[in-house]
């Protein structure tokens, strides 16, 4: 058997079989390890071997033509998916979408006007637009929360930029852009915008668009996004930006991300498309099923969506759960779940009421299996606790 150190903090005994039911459930990160499967079986055509001489230089002394075989390897999976159109757009690499997402703020942002760009997203937005704006503390923008203030009014506050998730982290909504006009500039952030995650109704067609890597073949610890740009001096901007941040992305991650993509390519995507489809469909399933019996906590309702890419109208699976505490007296959610040793992130995290809380989906299967098996202890005791 495998050593107990190996075995996942929830399982103990000489070949780790033994549950352990004082372990927590850790449905926090969004770690998409559900894919881990996907890539054992592929284990041998998706390894990389690199010589220790190999590709020292630095990209911009590198004749190779590794980066414009990956621009195109990219550009054929999303004509394939349906997800995005990418002709006559500009691309770029990024250290994950969160370097990107970064860039495209600062090119969007006038630059030495006396009125600095208000960013905004909706509630619940994903807490990183929020914390790098104001981390990063520039002269020429400053985060403003939500954009619903700003609709139907005449602005006369400068340029706004929008993000606009789709599907949202963290609730799953296919959202659409809030603000419309000549000053404002939006950001597409579409991490999750995979067949695993949701049904492709149409291609993205838009100025500015993020993808990673680290939802599509679950590769997060690669630190791999590209952008889809489609007006050339935003795009020298952002090219700025990453070139004086980090002066390009890591050419052995992008050797990586070239096998991966070469790997799902081959089959237009088939299987790993499926694998996750079917992976999180499972997820779900087990997951309605278990909370049909509550009436305490509730799960969001995203609507059924056309898969060009299935060619089907599906139910969509999104990666994480968007829990609703019922019962008035449980204002705050996730001291709820936390007491029956489930860790999740707070609605307020997401600037969203403490009712809510979302649990990731998208982890190992040991993961999912004991966060099911204390949500069940949880509702089975529902009774009791009022
Ligand atoms: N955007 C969204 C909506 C995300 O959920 C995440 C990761 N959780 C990211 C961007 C950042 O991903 P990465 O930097 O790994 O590409």
């Amino acid at each position: 058997g495998r050593p107990a150190c190996e075995c996942n903090n929830c399982y103990g005994g000489p070949d780790c079989s033994l549950f352990l039911p004082s372990c927590f459930a850790d449905a926090d990160e969004g770690d998409p390890l559900f894919l881990e499967p996907f890539w054992k079986q592929h284990a041998e055509s998706s390894a990389v071997m690199v010589a220790g001489w190999h590709r020292m230089s630095y990209s911009f002394s590198d004749q190779t033509t590794l980066s414009q075989e990956l621009e195109s390897l990219l550009r054929k999976l999303h004509s394939l998916v349906g997800n995005a159109i990418t002709d006559g757009k500009y691309i770029l690499f990024g250290a994950g979408s969160t370097q990107l997402l970064s860039a495209a703020v600062h090119a969007l942002s006038p630059h030495n006007s006396s009125l600095p760009a208000s960013v905004v997203a909706s509630i619940p937005y994903y807490s990183l637009y929020r914390e790098q704006t104001e981390f990063f503390n520039s002269a020429d923008c400053s985060f403003q929360g939500d954009p619903a203030r700003w609709k139907n009014t005449t602005n006369t506050t400068g340029d706004i930029i929008e993000f606009v998730t789709a599907p949202n982290n963290p609730n799953g909504q296919l959202n659409e852009a809030v603000l419309h006009g000549p000053n404002i500039k939006t950001i597409y952030d579409r991490a999750y915008y995979w067949p695993h995650f949701t049904g492709i109704p149409s291609p993205a067609d838009e100025d500015l668009t993020i993808f990673t890597i680290s939802k599509l073949t679950g590769h997060a610890g690669s630190r791999f996004g590209w952008a889809f740009i489609r007006n050339e001096e935003v795009y020298q901007r952002m090219n700025m930006y990453l070139e004086l941040n980090t002066m390009g992305v890591s050419r052995d991650t992008q050797l990586r991300a070239l096998k991966l993509l070469k790997v799902i390519i081959k089959d237009g995507g088939r299987e790993i498309f499926e694998f996750g489809y079917k992976t999180m469909t499972k997820r779900w399933d087990r997951l309605r099923k278990t909370l049909s019996m509550s009436n305490r906590f509730s799960l969001q309702k995203v609507p059924p969506e056309n898969c060009t890419y299935f060619q089907k109208v599906r139910e969509p699976t999104p990666a994480y759960a968007w829990v609703k505490c019922e019962w008035e007296e449980d204002r705050n959610c996730i001291e709820i779940l936390n007491a029956a040793k489930i860790l999740g992130r707070g609605g307020s995290i997401f600037h969203d009421d403490d009712r809510y809380v979302r649990l990731s989906l998208i982890k190992s299967d040991d993961d999912f299996d004991v966060l099911i098996s204390h949500l069940e202890g949880l509702v089975s005791g529902e009774d009791g606790a009022k």
